[in-house]
């Protein structure tokens, strides 16, 4: 054996360390001059009402659908092919020197905050109030897994080799900061990435994507591909020149993928059925709040929702409960936010698919309406809130995942029981409760099972670094891994024991 050499121990960084990683704060909307800037978000997303929403404003050779299936092939065989030596060069500037450009593309991000939200706002329905955090977690992607890259191509005795081409799919429902947060594990750990943005949210994928590569990811090395998925997308997806998949979306969709292409590697966050459960001892004015803006924030479309709340005892007589959740309910503004800046809750994506639709306008055995859905328009985007009564254990709507502005009431005799309900479901991403009693506490959090526990606060919102992101069972597909967590970038490549340190 020999000494080690300590000079291996004192390189300079260049990079901020993980430790030294902060959170970006959202924006202080109570200071006149971030008002002002508000107000330019709202006039600019209503600007870009009616314009089209292609790509046409991107340059250089997307795939797109319009390229039909023939010439589509063709092209997708050639971009493949690019990108795939895009890759190797950029594997190749190791991991400082992509962090680099990723802290790049962080500042980008943040300097079109404004520009970005509007996007977000005309396109994909979001608030104000949900699109500014957004941006802040994207950006706290971008630098988390820059960091976490030099991390971890500094282990003593290992050598990461990252796995190639990435496909990256991501959902409508974040629609900046999970592309942003697929793209740049990715990048960081190595691979060139093609993106495939959700169809309601190309606009939002081709502003982010333009953020990056204005900071200096190259255009060989991140792709947006235009396509649905039909013929073109996927050919793309199920390319034996794609060596992963990060997918966010809905359980059958990883499922859809895969018979596409049996040995295709999918790395997927998928859907949730998540409970808060609210105990005699908890603060009953918090646990509302918390409760209306985890399971009416976005509408309901989060994977993280909250689409159950479970009473336990006591708390179903509470009448300090019921009035303030009826309030709450009732006072939630419901409109377009680019036309009316005061809205609380926005309009659903599109026109209700069958289950949510079901869910929108059918009881089962035994349930009533504490607030029933109204559709309030003719687009047939803008509902109510709902709020029923009487879910009954093993229930249709104890079980199903709607992704959209519906609340379940369950009633639990005690705290086991109300466990037993939370678990009883397929998924496993959040789960809530709110209580003041440590051994009430202590008990749930030994025998809940999801990936993302919440005590005394909201279900959703999962913040990077802090509560790193992903669940159990069907919530999640391919080795456990958390988005924006020490684990995550693993899942992107191989390790290889090296002696080093013999
Ligand atoms: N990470 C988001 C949250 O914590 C949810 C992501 C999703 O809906 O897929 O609310």
């Amino acid at each position: 054996s020999r000494t080690q050499d300590r000079t291996l121990e004192t390189r300079p960084r260049t990079l901020p360390a993980v430790d030294e990683f902060h959170n970006e704060p959202d924006t202080d909307l109570a200071l006149p001059a971030n008002q002002e800037w508000a107000r330019g978000i709202y006039r600019h997303a209503a600007s870009l009402e009616g314009q089209a929403a292609g790509l046409d404003t991107l340059q250089g050779g997307l795939i797109s659908d319009d390229l039909g299936p023939i010439d589509g092939r063709i092209e997708i065989d050639s971009i493949v092919e690019k990108m795939r030596r895009g890759g190797k060069k950029w594997a190749a500037r190791g991991a400082e020197g992509r962090g680099k450009i990723l802290l790049k593309a962080a500042a980008e991000l943040g300097v079109r905050r404004g520009e970005i939200m509007s996007v977000m706002m005309q396109e994909a329905g979001k608030t104000l109030a949900e699109s500014d955090p957004e941006i802040s977690e994207a950006i706290d992607f971008a630098r988390y897994y820059a960091s976490q890259a030099v991390e971890m191509e500094q282990l003593n005795g290992a050598k990461f080799t990252p796995v190639g081409l990435t496909m990256v799919a991501p959902p409508w429902n974040f629609p900046v900061a999970i592309p942003t947060g697929s793209v740049t594990s990715a990048l960081a750990a190595g691979s060139a990435v093609i993106i495939k943005p959700a169809p309601q949210v190309r606009r939002c994928a081709a502003v982010m994507v333009e953020a990056l590569w204005a900071a200096g990811v190259p255009k060989d090395v991140l792709h947006l591909a235009d396509v649905s998925e039909g013929e073109l997308g996927r050919a793309l997806i199920s390319h034996q020149g794609v060596d992963r998949v990060i997918l966010t979306g809905a359980f059958e969709t990883a499922a859809l993928f895969r018979s596409w292409r049996a040995d295709l590697p999918v790395l997927a966050e998928t859907s949730g059925k998540n409970a808060l459960v609210i105990t005699p001892s908890a603060d009953i004015d918090l646990a509302v709040a918390d409760l209306v803006k985890s399971a009416f924030g976005h509408a309901g479309q989060k994977c993280s929702a909250a689409s159950l709340v479970i009473l336990v005892g006591s708390v179903a007589k509470s009448e300090r409960f019921w009035r303030q959740l009826e309030d709450a309910v009732n006072t939630l503004d419901v409109g377009w936010p680019d036309a009316r800046p005061e809205t609380t809750m926005n309009p659903i994506i599109e026109p209700p698919g069958a289950k949510l639709r079901q869910g929108l306008t059918e009881l089962g055995a035994g349930e009533e309406w504490l607030a029933e859905p109204r559709q309030l328009d003719d687009t047939e985007r803008l509902w109510s809130p709902g709020v029923r009564l009487g879910v009954r254990p093993g229930s249709t709507f104890h079980q199903t995942e709607y992704f959209g502005p519906l609340l379940g009431v369950m009633t639990a005799r005690t705290l086991q029981d109300a466990v037993e309900y939370q678990n009883s479901v397929e998924y496993g991403l959040t789960a809530g409760i709110h209580s003041l009693d440590p051994d009430e506490v202590s008990y749930w959090l030994d025998h809940v099972h999801a990936g993302n526990l919440y005590v005394n606060r909201g279900i959703t919102g999962a913040i990077v670094r802090r509560q790193p992101f992903g669940g159990w069972k069907k919530s999640s597909v391919g080795p456990t891994a958390k988005a924006g967590g020490p684990n995550y970038l693993f899942g992107l490549g191989s390790l290889t024991s090296a002696p080093v340190n013999r």
